[in-house]
């Protein structure tokens, strides 16, 4: 298992529910993990690895300091409040950075490894965080949601991706 980077068609997938936990999917869950921390992301999708389901993995910084990782199954937003705007960055991207447009709140279902459902709600960093990851699982990249002029700054660091790919896959 690798991280995919863009233009690795994909991350364009759209991931499918799942409809049972297994040991696969626990190994899965466990492999994502480990690649996430050691790449010192916050947040990793199924999509990123070339996994066609719906799961994410995210680091959560509680309030005393502690670091949990946990993964999500089926992450649904089913409300959203405010609006945010603050720079994001990808595993998928390495490098580049920018500023994303996010709701402020939102509230998810979800369920965990150990099949239980989960309804949480989130605001800020979280939000964000967890709003970028189910993007992938549809196969929105955050370069997708930047303006037009955002766009147009990055466009030569993105090119480059897409030739570097190229020429990887050649
Ligand atoms: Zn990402």
């Amino acid at each position: 298992m690798n991280i995919l980077k863009y233009p690795d068609p994909r991350l364009r997938v759209k991931c499918k529910p799942l409809s049972e936990i297994n040991d696969k999917i626990r190994q899965d869950a466990n492999e994502m993990i480990e690649l996430m921390l050691k790449a010192e992301g916050v947040g990793l999708a199924a999509s990123q690895v070339g996994l066609d389901y719906r799961m994410i993995v995210i680091r959560q910084i509680l309030e005393n300091g502690e670091r949990k990782v946990l993964a999500f199954i089926n992450p649904e937003i089913t409300k959203k409040e405010g609006v945010i705007h603050e720079e994001e960055g990808c595993l998928s991207f390495p490098g580049i950075y920018a500023k994303v447009t996010r709701a402020q709140k939102i509230e998810i279902t979800a369920v965990n490894l150990e099949g239980e459902e989960l309804k949480i709600e989130v605001s800020d960093y979280l939000s964000r965080v967890f709003q970028h990851e189910i993007d992938h699982l549809n196969g929105v990249l955050f370069a997708d949601r930047l303006s037009p002029a955002q766009k147009i700054a990055l466009s030569s660091k993105l090119k480059k991706m897409e030739k570097d790919f190229q020429d990887k896959n050649k």
